[in-house]
């Protein structure tokens, strides 16, 4: 090690971070430490430093934020080798003072000090419950971006000599190499409000410097209930009926982010209990559920393998976190034929196209349609803000659209006119966007003896979905509608998500 990186190792990463302080020099057994906030207290750091390194001296000089940056850039090189160096990986926010809206964010985040910086942007993330925060460097300034109930709002625009001690300060707190002209990602944690959120990094170079995503995740999440998931009248008994029997296949549908990893965490919760056995194979773990054996496959380890050992360990119920091969297939229905209740997710794009495409990919009608209970696809829209709620006048295209899905209603369950639609107008509670929060709209499909036939019989597609609309399947966009003429979520909004 040279001498300048032997004195860059005298302190560690946390404390480099949390007193914004970095050793300048040693000079006759006295340390110089750069700080760039004269008002904070390091006594303690000083105490410490004289101890472990058996100083005379610990002198404070101030130095400029620019230069604090750019010794954080030669820190990373040692800072591995630092003898003082921890593990624990937090960002207190508990400290940090929240801000009401976005325009008073942007608004802090020009004047505050740049130690300052990330942690009002993690906080705010938090209290707007996004999802990811998105920071990008341009040519001349640096946009942050925010995904609120899955739809990006840009909130903040910083001059550009800001970003870089973003930046950095993400870097060090991931365990990222600064300066790298790669993708990399890493995480690390938040404390705030009592509870820890875990956040991932993930940073890629771009034009302008590194694109920075940060997505939040609570590692401390209340489990959902049956009735927290926004199941309508008529689909709540068919699930809770289909949770009833003791064996059985019940398999969720939708693409990435359509909220089938929470419904099935919600049926789990629901199941879980001191007389059943429930064992999961997952990739990866994505919540942890007390009672419950939750298991992570390995790399290339084939989900059919696993599953089979899984079964000598006499579960009651399975979850198995994608259905994705004939293999696994085969083994799962096998499973819930012979007195297993099991729990999987299908890629597809609606229930019925479900059930055929997993008839096709192992070739069995038979098995498919005699071991599976019900079909369940979902989707999330937005919930309109209950604060900014008005009544408005859909345009003639929302109008048409509502007439096509009304007209494809069975006339039983139709809904009475007058029909009523509405909107978020915007209001700081809801970040003027008009909407927060989000819940599932469902289509639940039951394979009863018909369309166990139809399907054993290999008819076409769109006959199983005749039959299956005949027999009272209300599809999603229905289950969207009622949402909409409930004042639940927009018309737009329904429309937006089922034609995407
Ligand atoms: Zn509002």
């Amino acid at each position: 090690m040279s001498a300048k990186n032997e004195v860059l190792s005298l302190l560690s990463k946390e404390e480099v971070i949390k007193y914004k302080a970095l050793p300048i020099s040693v000079e006759n057994k006295k340390l110089y430490i750069g700080i760039t906030n004269p008002s904070l207290d390091i006594s303690k750091l000083k105490a410490d430093l004289m101890e472990d390194f058996k100083l005379k001296d610990v002198i404070p000089v101030i130095v400029s934020d620019a230069s604090y940056v750019d010794g954080l850039s030669f820190y990373d090189e040692v800072r591995k080798q630092s003898p003082r160096e921890t593990r624990e990986e937090f960002i207190d926010l508990t400290e940090t003072e929240s801000i009401p809206t976005f325009e008073e964010l942007n608004t802090q985040l020009q004047e505050a000090p740049i130690q300052d910086l990330l942690n009002l942007i993690l906080l705010m993330g938090f209290n707007a419950k996004a999802s990811d925060i998105h920071v990008e460097p341009h040519s001349d300034h640096t946009i942050i971006r925010m995904r609120l109930d899955g739809v990006l709002h840009e909130v903040a625009n910083l001059p550009k000599e800001r970003y870089s001690y973003i930046l950095s300060q993400v870097e060090l707190h991931s365990n990222l190499k600064l300066n790298a002209d790669y993708p990399q990602n890493g995480r690390f944690s938040i404390k705030i409000a009592e509870q820890d959120l875990g956040v991932r990094v993930e940073t890629m170079p771009s034009m302008h410097g590194d694109d920075i995503v940060m997505r939040l995740f609570n590692t401390q999440s209340k489990m959902l209930n049956l009735d927290g998931l926004g199941l309508s009248e008529y689909a709540l008994p068919i699930l809770e009926g289909a949770l009833k029997r003791p064996h059985g296949m019940i398999i969720m549908v939708g693409p990435t982010g359509s909220g089938k990893t929470t419904t099935i965490y919600a049926i789990l919760n629901q199941l879980n209990s001191e007389s059943v056995k429930i064992i999961t194979l997952e990739d990866p773990v994505e919540y942890e559920m007390e009672g419950v054996t939750q298991s992570q496959i390995n790399e290339g380890e084939s989900f059919a393998e696993r599953l089979k050992a899984v079964l000598r360990e006499d579960p009651d119920i399975i979850m198995v976190g994608e259905i994705r091969e004939a293999s696994t297939a085969q083994v799962a229905l096998q499973a819930a034929l012979t007195g297993h209740l099991m729990v999987s997710t299908i890629h597809a794009n609606d229930a019925v196209t479900a059930i055929i495409r997993l008839t096709e990919m192992i070739g069995d009608a038979n098995l498919v349609t005699a071991s599976t209970n019900v079909i369940i696809a979902q989707r999330l829209v937005r919930k309109i803000c209950p604060k900014c709620r008005a009544s408005y006048e859909p345009t003639e295209y929302e109008l048409k659209e509502f007439n096509k899905i009304l007209n494809k209603m069975k006339e039983e369950i139709r809904p009475t006119e007058p029909y009523n639609f509405f909107r978020g107008n915007g209001c700081d509670d809801c970040q003027g966007i008009g909407f927060r929060g989000r819940i599932g709209i469902y289509e639940l499909l039951e394979i009863d003896k018909s369309l166990q036939k139809l399907i054993n019989e290999n008819v076409p597609i769109f006959e199983v979905q005749e039959a299956a609309l005949a027999g009272g399947l209300i599809t999603m966009e229905q289950d969207g509608i009622f949402k909409a003429l409930d004042g639940i979520t927009s018309l737009e909004e329904v429309l937006k998500t089922i034609r995407e």
